[in-house]
């Protein structure tokens, strides 16, 4: 068994400021933290898959501690093939328990030997999701804070020309 290695997957379309405290708080805890980006082909995405990945390696490159990977299909799949038993996930409001609850009890159906486990956020990031991010700055709202300055920089490139035209349009 692969002692005292985690994984953390999700979307991270793009990684937030919510995500980063995750990664670092489980990074403290286990000796390997491998952050799982899933391929998720069914949800539409602002960010490939290699530019969600390029993005958290850009920001933990000089953390030994932290790994960047990828995962297609079923997460008990590749922790099983790895032999890896543990899976964190973030808890913001009550409103992510259930879904969570949910995912963490199926994943121990399918690999009985899996255990998820929780970590709050932050209470200042407990608004913070890469959706609501999305949809702000695309507006030309200011998240200068709640992003890695990398990323931030990336949006700026993505939302370009939706940014000139809300500017023009003022
Ligand atoms: P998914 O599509 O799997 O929900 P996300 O990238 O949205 O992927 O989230 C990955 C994990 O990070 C989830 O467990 C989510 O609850 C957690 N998370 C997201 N934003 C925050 C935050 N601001 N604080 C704490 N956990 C968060």
């Amino acid at each position: 068994m692969s002692t005292n290695v985690a994984v953390y997957p999700g979307s991270f379309d793009p990684i937030t400021n919510g995500h980063v405290d995750i990664i670092l708080r489980g990074a403290q805890i286990f000796d390997r933290l491998i952050v799982l980006v899933a391929v998720n082909s069914e949800k539409k995405n602002l960010f490939s898959l290699d530019e969600r990945v390029d993005l958290i390696r850009e920001v933990f490159g000089g953390n030994p501690k932290v790994e960047v990977d990828t995962f297609e299909g079923l997460l008990v799949k590749y922790m099983c093939a790895r032999d890896i038993r543990v899976v964190i996930r973030g808890l913001r409001a009550v409103s992510d328990f259930e879904y969570e609850f949910q995912m963490a009890l199926m994943n121990r159906k399918i690999f009985p030997e899996a255990d998820t486990l929780f970590l709050a956020t932050r209470e200042n990031y407990s608004y913070v999701s890469s959706r609501i991010l999305k949809e702000v700055f695309g507006l030309g709202g200011c998240i200068s804070d709640l992003a890695p300055a990398v990323v931030i920089e990336a949006m700026k490139q993505k939302f370009k020309p939706a940014r000139r035209k809300s500017k023009e349009a003022r």
